[in-house]
């Protein structure tokens, strides 16, 4: 294997030079700072620094970050619900987010630039509701895997003119697996061969019950072509937001999620944010994932500049060091200090882990060849 200087390994284990050394020097093995050692010692050594590099000292910014999240805590009041569209390709997921975003989302400034932000909110007479525009189950289940819980509700878009498909039943698994609500969107009632009734009694297989069959499952009838029966949609939304009593803290600073992210050649890095708690403001300084930054620019889904943003809605922020990933959290902040610290600490943990990972798979080749 290559060889590595022993400044390179601790740099890499974010230590000392010389604590590295010292540890060497109890493992028998001599070698000062600009020295090289070889690839298995490296291994050897990481494996018995790792761990404890990974669980000591590495959690004091985290703990002051944590220590502010609970400063944070104030009156909860009602806040929007978020959405996500699923269902089988081709039953009209685009169409309807399309419909919804073309006819109720308020228009912003003339001149201002729409742009697909990957989420968008609707302030209807009955109330605001917040769309994640990134219809598919890999988003779901990625953002699910990784922890975030973004979704209050899934619509689930079933054609009437063909009926529950494959992906209709893997977008209830996965509804039913992240233990979040389901309003059926029985679609394309405007087709002359639409049989509403029939999806109605497909999906009691799947124990997705009408409310007129004596089950709790909204099912509204709709078109997206037309929009007949999108503002019932709306309010069936809303009535089931009510029922889960949704609830926010809206003072305060913020906290939420990464919806997407990505490198603009102007801009730099770009991340669409759902506020969850708080309120995020232009000029915060916060922690992304592993990235840091301050807010120098907030735009909500016309492209119109914002000055803050509230719980359950989306916005896009400029600002921070570097790109981070959908399903991030991201927390304001304090001050800049604090924001760079965890962001660099978990920078860290999460590579000394990367690290240790592999130095236990060289351990058991080591082993295996014993
Ligand atoms: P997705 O794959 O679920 O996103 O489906 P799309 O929104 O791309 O729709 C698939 C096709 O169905 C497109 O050709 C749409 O124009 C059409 N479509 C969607 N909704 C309706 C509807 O309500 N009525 C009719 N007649 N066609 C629709
Ligand atoms: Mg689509």
């Amino acid at each position: 294997g290559d060889a590595i200087t022993v400044a390179d390994l601790a740099q890499k284990l974010a230590m000392k030079g010389g604590d590295v050394v010292k540890a060497l020097f109890k493992m028998g093995v001599m070698a000062t700072i600009t020295q090289s050692i070889d690839h298995d010692t490296a291994v050897l050594i990481t494996e018995e620094l790792g761990h404890k590099a990974v669980a000591a000292g590495a959690n004091d910014a985290e703990s002051e970050l944590l220590a502010h999240a609970e400063e944070v805590q104030g009156e909860k009041q009602q806040r929007p619900p978020v959405v996500t569209i699923m269902g089988h390709v081709d039953h009209g997921k685009t169409s309807l987010l399309d419909y919804i975003r073309r006819t109720k989302v308020a228009t912003g400034e003339a001149g201002g630039i729409t742009q697909h932000i990957g989420a968008y909110h609707v302030e209807t007479p009955k109330g605001v509701i917040s769309f994640l525009d990134t219809p598919g189950h890999a988003a779901f289940t990625q953002m699910r895997q990784r922890g975030a819980k973004l979704t209050d509700i899934v619509v689930l878009v079933v054609a009437a003119d063909d009926g529950v498909m494959p992906q209709t039943a893997e977008a209830i698994q996965h509804a039913k697996a992240a233990k979040v609500p389901l309003i059926v969107a029985i679609n394309k009632i405007d087709k002359s061969d639409a049989d509403p009734s029939r999806v109605k009694s497909d999906l009691l297989t799947y124990e997705v019950v009408a409310e007129e069959f004596g089950g709790d499952i909204q099912m509204v009838e709709l078109s997206a072509k037309t929009g007949q029966g999108v503002d019932d949609l709306l309010d069936a939304i809303l009535l089931q937001s009510e029922v889960l009593d949704l609830q926010a803290v809206f003072e305060g600073r913020a906290t939420g999620v990464v919806i997407e992210s990505a490198l603009d050649k102007g801009r730099g890095p770009v991340a669409t944010v759902l506020v969850q708690q708080g309120q995020l403001s232009k000029g915060d300084y916060l922690v992304c994932g592993i990235q840091y930054g301050r807010v120098r620019a907030l735009f909500d889904e016309n492209g119109t500049q914002v000055q803050v943003a509230g719980p359950s809605i989306p916005v896009q922020i400029l600002g921070l060091s570097g790109v981070p990933e959908a399903g991030d959290d991201f927390v304001v902040v304090a001050d800049e200090r604090l924001a760079k610290d965890v962001a660099q600490q978990r920078d860290t943990k999460r590579r000394e882990l990367r690290l240790v990972a592999s130095a236990g798979n060289r351990m058991e080749d080591i082993l295996a060849q014993m």
